[in-house]
């Protein structure tokens, strides 16, 4: 009878084990996907940062193509008066080619400024490029992951739910109340195993040698015996 009592304890036991172990896998879905969406997010603020400073660079370009373009025209101005032959006073003529050579100065450090920032524009826009490329590609990888975890959580939720029928049935198999009220007890403080085979002299939950009387009470199968050190419910393996 108490045989019959401790098999099913047993089982119940096992059952427990696999719903903690199910339980387990529900809790660690979220990070299956969690790394991957940081991941997006930082790509994505990446990019709009990028994005913002290319534009600052845009403005900034068509600042310096009016600064070019007004200097053109002054210099163009000058010219005129230059060449114009109203202007006959050498001195002042001299004067004028040197504001024009000045202007000219300016105007190539200018259009040097141009190149730089023409070169600075293409980098970040294959930057921009290379990151967008990655995010599609982590979006993609994020959707086929979701998709799993997603059917992965469909299975743990059948599972569960077959193991809690089965529970219930040994359960209510299990007559013995005070067994089951230990067993509930010792699941509740030590969680895995609560119940254990002895098939030598030691307790397989904590490894202690046991007392030779112990033992002896657990070949007799005959009441509960417990471990003297861990607690755990021990029973004999046949
Ligand atoms: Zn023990």
């Amino acid at each position: 009878m108490i045989e019959e009592q401790y098999d099913m304890l047993l089982e119940l036991q096992k059952i427990d084990i696999d719903i903690d172990e199910e339980e387990k896998k529900k809790r660690n879905l979220p990070l299956m996907i969690e790394g991957i969406t940081k991941k997006i997010l930082m790509l994505k603020d990446s990019s709009k940062n990028k994005n913002e400073n290319y534009k600052n660079l845009q403005v900034k370009l068509k600042r310096i193509e009016l600064n070019l373009t007004e200097k053109s025209n002054k210099i163009e101005k000058h010219q005129e008066d230059l060449y114009g032959g109203k202007i006959s006073d050498i001195k002042e003529l001299k004067q004028i080619q040197k504001v024009i050579a000045n202007y000219k100065e300016e105007k190539d450090s200018i259009e040097e400024d141009v190149l730089d920032l023409m070169e600075e524009m293409e980098d970040l826009d294959k930057s921009i490029g290379h990151l967008d490329d990655d995010l599609k590609a982590k979006e993609k990888e994020f959707k086929k992951r979701k998709e799993e975890t997603d059917l992965s959580r469909l299975v743990i939720e059948k599972n569960m739910n077959s193991l809690n029928i089965k529970r219930e049935e040994t359960f209510n198999k299990i007559t013995d109340d005070r067994l089951l009220k230990e067993y509930g007890h010792l699941r509740k403080e030590k969680g895995g195993k609560a119940i254990m085979e002895v098939d030598g002299s030691m307790c397989p939950g904590c490894y202690l040698d046991l007392p030779s009387d112990v033992i002896y009470q657990l070949k007799k199968n005959r009441k509960i015996i417990i471990c003297p050190n861990c607690s755990r419910i021990l029973i004999w393996k046949d």
